[in-house]
């Protein structure tokens, strides 16, 4: 049984930046308090599961207001904070019990709360998750409860089980990626190859699974010389950010739908790459590796120390060369589906790429209803682009080719606020569409340049 912590603060010093931090596993355990706090101090609480994100949980003895539950953000490895995800065990059903994540003000990005309609997912199955409708951001004001935490993301439910899984986003394991590609390799076994951890971590021993459709890459386990150099080749990377686990549900929908019409897979080659950070998801990291680096940041020049993810990543990618690049991610601000046009300033980029690009929105606005072109990010001037990011790197790098970094949101889309939140459903409906989009721009693409 774990030791009881009545008090680990966020303050608490960052282990040196060599060394594999420590798993917490905190329990909200103290003695001699009022009768007020009795549900709120029975709630034990735990990090200590893949993805898990706390800092600690706050003792007692400061937390203002009678029955809440406040545990402090984490700060990865590289200092972002939005990330959370915790486990409240020992609910009493039919009970309600309200909850704080103090430091919420002070997370990266704190506007995001607020600007993207945020409300805290949970689950009581691990399988099934709904977001907690009395969700009140840092700095608005609390209907109804006692409100002692203005600056905390802040929430109650009424229990229905005796244990809850609250966190960011639903969350995406290396147990889930490992079954989407296990199910795969299963299910087409003459056309799916399944490379567990094949890709290294920085400062972890997880490694990242890669799942080809046809032939891996030159100087890979699997690769077929005899495999006609002709087939396009297209790569899906997903969760450089780990805390992003939305690209990891747009993975599962476009392996999935690949499977079911494998038409896409029967002409080119593809590698999904469920989660390429996995060192900093599993960890509970939000932006950064467990060497603190940004991962989107490093394909300029990564190196094995800090990005031996993207240094093995980036050499498969040039051995075989691209036709299609999709770099997922999650924007915590912006309410919208959308592709990034930060490619657009790459130096020398042709009217044929911008053109390819434009038809992939048209294409895909058709078959998605809720990617749009209204709101993102602006292009930088030309020439100016930072080619340190995936998506722009391979631009540079292969000009023929169709790269592009798409963002979908946290809370709801702008134009479609009737369905709720950008849901694990909508991000693999968005895989699928993804699929389809593909089909049907690659016959208009020149495949002929590696
Ligand atoms: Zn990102």
């Amino acid at each position: 049984m774990p030791a009881p912590l009545a008090l680990l603060r966020a303050s608490t010093p960052a282990p040196p930046l060599r060394s594999r931090p420590a798993r917490r596993t905190a329990m909200a355990m103290v003695t001699n308090v009022t009768s007020d706090d009795a549900l709120a101090v029975h709630v034990t609480v735990s990090s200590n599961f893949d993805g898990g994100a706390i800092a600690g949980v706050e003792s007692r003895a400061n937390v203002r207001g009678a029955g809440v539950t406040a545990v402090h953000i984490k700060r990865d490895e590289g200092g972002a904070a939005m990330h959370f995800a915790f486990r409240a065990g020992n609910l009493r059903r039919g009970t309600k019990y309200q909850f704080a994540l103090l430091g919420a003000d002070r997370a990266t990005y704190a506007e995001g709360w607020a600007s993207s309609s945020y409300k805290v997912w949970a689950s009581e199955d691990l399988e099934n998750w709904f977001q907690v409708e009395d969700t009140t951001h840092p700095g608005e004001a609390k209907t109804g409860d006692e409100d002692e935490h203005p600056d905390a993301l802040r929430w109650s439910i009424v229990a229905n089980t005796t244990a809850v899984t609250f966190a960011y986003y639903p969350l995406y394991t290396a147990e889930q990626t490992a079954r989407l590609c296990a199910r795969a390799q299963s299910q087409a076994p003459d056309m799916c190859r399944w490379c567990p951890s094949v890709l290294p971590t920085a400062m972890s021993n997880v490694g990242a699974d890669v799942l080809f459709f046809g032939s891996p890459p030159p100087h890979w386990p699997g690769y077929n010389q005899n495999s006609d150099a002709n087939r396009p080749m297209i790569w899906i990377i997903c969760r450089q950010h780990p805390g992003e686990s939305q690209a990891s549900w747009v993975a599962e929908g476009f392996v999935k739908k690949l499977l079911d019409e494998p038409g896409l897979a029967a002409v080119a080659d593809i590698a999904v790459v469920p989660c390429i950070n996995q060192g900093g998801a599993s960890a509970g990291a939000h932006r950064h590796n467990l060497a603190g680096a940004d991962l989107n940041r490093a394909w300029g020049a990564p190196n094995a120390a800090t990005s031996p993810e993207v240094l093995a990543c980036r050499a498969a990618v040039t051995a075989r060369g691209a036709n299609v690049l999709l770099d997922i991610h999650a924007d915590e601000s912006l309410p919208a589906v959308f592709r990034s046009h930060s490619a657009h300033g790459v130096p020398g980029i042709s009217k044929d790429a911008m053109a390819l690009r434009n038809r992939f929105d048209t294409e895909l606005l058709k078959r998605c209803p809720d990617f749009q072109t209204e709101i993102g990010y602006t292009a930088p001037p030309p020439g100016k682009a930072n080619t340190n990011i995936c998506a722009n790197w391979a631009t540079e790098t292969f000009p023929w080719a169709l790269a592009a970094c798409l963002e979908v949101p946290y809370g709801s889309v702008a134009h479609r606020p009737e369905r709720g939140a950008f849901s694990p459903a909508r991000c693999r409906e968005l895989g699928v569409a993804l699929v389809e989009t593909l089909e049907s721009i690659l016959p208009h693409m020149n495949i002929n340049n590696y």
